[in-house]
């Protein structure tokens, strides 16, 4: 049943996925988060995104976005790298780059234009890098199935509800939704992050029901901001599985803690990377 498939992440469980860091570590070793967002009007994603992936302690982090963009990033976030599209937000052949990322986060912000799906596309068939997808990157796969085949084994894919129905069709209840996401993640072999106010993540016939988080995570970027945490802990060896549940228990811890200083209406999607770090330290 449905009961005996599920499990809830608490804060036992979290503690045991956690990966402490050791002494004569550098940053070679928390690897590096690759995150391929942002369109004209949309750079915000991006560095939300980076943001995201730095605060969750991945070692190095570089956006892939726009030439408009590279200013932006560099001067929000001088922790990131930005390489810059040569056709600026068109995504073409300079996807295929040498710096050999650890995981790359591909989606928030990017756009649907066809000739962003063509690129995408293109990077998908010649990609072996584990992938984060969410936002425009899961609408453009929804608009595409045929491009769903081209995704790399135990790929995480984080829709919110609006995106999960273009990608699975629509559910008459809960249980439908459910068997519907299970029988998708098992025909691509990817980690399904249903997100939510109790965000469900499903793989291979098992559902974990998150439970952190709180209605101030209703705000534009958090959901970009999840994406740069799920990266990030993939870039530090995390399993893609682990990387999906643990990341969104943080990302809901950090939100729970930020809202005894906020309330739900002040959380706004930054404050939730800079209280990743009381997630991480509320662990122990
Ligand atoms: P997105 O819609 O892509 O920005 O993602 C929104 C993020 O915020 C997801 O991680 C959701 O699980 C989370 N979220 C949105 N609304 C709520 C809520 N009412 N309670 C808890 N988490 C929420
Ligand atoms: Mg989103």
């Amino acid at each position: 049943s449905v009961q005996t498939q599920a499990q809830l992440i608490d804060k036992a469980e979290a503690q045991q996925m956690y990966k402490p860091r050791t002494k004569f570590s550098h940053k070679g070793t928390y690897g590096h988060a690759l995150l391929i967002t942002g369109s004209y009007g949309k750079t915000g994603a991006a560095v939300l995104s980076c943001k995201g992936a730095l605060s969750s302690g991945a070692g190095l982090v570089t956006a892939y976005t726009t030439q408009h963009g590279l200013p932006i990033l560099q001067s929000s976030l001088p922790e990131a790298m930005v390489l810059a599209d040569r056709y600026n937000g068109k995504y073409l052949e300079e996807i295929q780059f040498d710096l050999a990322p650890t995981v790359i986060g591909v989606g928030p912000g990017l756009g649907t234009e066809k000739i962003t799906q063509q690129a995408l596309k293109t990077f998908l068939k010649a990609n072996k890098i584990p992938l984060v997808v969410d936002a425009d990157a899961l609408n453009i796969l929804s608009e595409n199935q045929e491009f769903l085949e081209f995704l790399p084994k135990y790929s995480v894919l984080t829709p919110h509800p609006k995106e999960l129905e273009r990608l699975i069709g629509t559910w008459e209840d809960d249980f439908e939704k459910l068997k519907k996401a299970e029988a998708f993640s098992k025909k691509y072999n990817c980690v399904l992050v249903l997100k939510d106010a109790h965000t469900i993540t499903v793989f291979d016939g098992k559902y974990y029901v998150n439970n952190t988080g709180n209605p101030g995570l209703a705000t534009g970027g958090s959901g970009d901001v999840l994406t740069g945490i799920i990266t990030g802990l993939m870039a530090q060896g995390y399993d893609a599985l682990t990387a999906a549940i643990f990341g969104v228990y943080l990302h809901g811890k950090a939100a729970d803690i930020a809202i005894n200083h906020t309330a739900y209406e002040g959380l706004t999607a930054s404050m939730i990377t800079e209280f990743l770090g009381q997630a991480y330290l509320d662990l122990f």
